[in-house]
Parts: structure tokens; C-alpha cells; sequence
């Protein structure tokens, strides 16, 4: 299990979220609509910077509770991708409902009310979400390429001002 889950974020790793999603694959209709939501933390080099690499890693962990406090009830696949990246998996979805869980997802990071280290975008630290739908039976479901839609929409979503949710394709 170790290898699995992330020991800060107590999330799943990569790894983690890659053997669950096959685990999935195997087990789910092919029909079935995947909804990713990846998110990243707004200015989080100046979070270190500003208040030092401690405190950095309480707000990772400030940021995976909220997820899991968010999320958890919806979907098990909630992963740590990368430094200050996570991203979340959900079956059985649509583009309405993807959205109103990326929205309660960045509501909910803004109100823990974490001092931002640059307060141009909000006083509070925040978080930039993309989000993307796929289906099951497309070919190559690997973990990372489910994710390459949601990141570009992140990169949007970074590009159009933070904080706030960009949908891929639109
Ligand atoms: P943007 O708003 O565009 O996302 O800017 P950013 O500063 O958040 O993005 P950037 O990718 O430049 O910085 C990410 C920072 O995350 C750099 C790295 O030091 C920090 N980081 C990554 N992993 C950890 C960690 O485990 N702990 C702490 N404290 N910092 C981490
Ligand atoms: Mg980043
Ligand atoms: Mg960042």
C-alpha cells in the first residue's frame, strides 16, 4: 500500500490511482463516462517562498483534506499527481455534474481561508481546475492519458486569471 498512497496528502500516488482505475476498467461497461477533475494550487512557488517549505507542506495537506472532505462521498480516485497537482476520477458522469463538483471543490479550498502569499487573485490561497470527459471504452484509458484533455483546460484555466474551472473542449 505504500507504494500506493502518498504519506502527506494520505491520497493516492500515481501508481495508486493507475492500478484503481484499471481495476475499474475491467469491471465497469465500456459505455461509461469518465469525468476528470485536475487541479492545480494557484502561486504555490510563492506559498513556499513567502511563508517557508513547512508551511508549504501543511497547506498540501490543508488542500488533500479539503479534496477528501469534498470528494470522497462521489469517488475513491482522488490522487496526489505531482507536487502541488491532484487530480480526481469520476464514473458514471456528465458535464453538468463534473462541473458542479469542480465548483464545490474550488469554493471549498478558497473558504479554508489560507493567507495567499499574492493576493492579486484572491486573499486566500486557490486553486485552478480543468476538467475533462472521456469514455471508458476509448483506447489507451492509461492513468496519464486520461489526464491530458483535464490538463490542457487547466492551463486554460491558469491563462484566463486562476482560480476558476475550464472544461476541455469548450
Ligand atoms: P501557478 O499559479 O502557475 O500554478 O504557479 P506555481 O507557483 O503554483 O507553480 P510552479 O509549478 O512554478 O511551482 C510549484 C511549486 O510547488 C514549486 C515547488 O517547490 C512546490 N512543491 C512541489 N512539491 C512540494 C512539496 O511536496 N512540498 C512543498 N512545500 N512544496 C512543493
Ligand atoms: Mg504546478
Ligand atoms: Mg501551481
Amino acid at each position: 500500500m505504500e507504494a500506493f498512497i502518498d504519506p502527506l496528502t494520505e491520497l493516492l500516488k500515481r501508481r495508486g490511482g493507475n492500478a484503481l482505475l484499471t481495476e475499474k476498467t475491467q469491471t465497469l461497461p465500456k459505455e461509461t463516462e469518465v469525468g476528470v477533475i485536475m487541479f492545480d494550487i494557484d502561486y504555490f512557488k510563492k506559498y513556499n517562498d513567502t511563508f517557508g517549505h513547512e508551511a508549504g507542506d501543511s497547506c498540501l495537506q490543508m488542500v488533500g483534506e479539503t479534496i477528501r472532505e469534498t470528494l470522497q462521498q462521489r469517488t475513491k480516485l482522488l490522487i496526489r499527481h505531482g507536487g502541488e497537482e491532484f487530480a480526481a476520477i469520476l464514473f458514471d458522469t456528465n458535464e453538468a455534474e463534473l462541473k458542479e463538483w469542480a465548483e464545490k471543490l474550488r469554493m471549498a479550498v478558497y473558504e479554508k481561508r489560507l493567507e495567499a502569499p499574492v493576493k492579486d487573485v484572491a486573499d486566500y490561497v486557490t486553486v485552478s481546475i480543468g476538467t475533462s470527459m472521456e469514455k471508458l471504452m476509448c483506447e489507451n484509458l492509461h492513468y496519464e492519458n486520461l489526464l491530458i484533455e483535464a490538463d490542457k483546460a487547466l492551463y486554460e484555466a491558469k491563462r484566463a486569471g486562476r482560480n476558476r474551472v475550464a472544461s476541455a473542449g469548450k
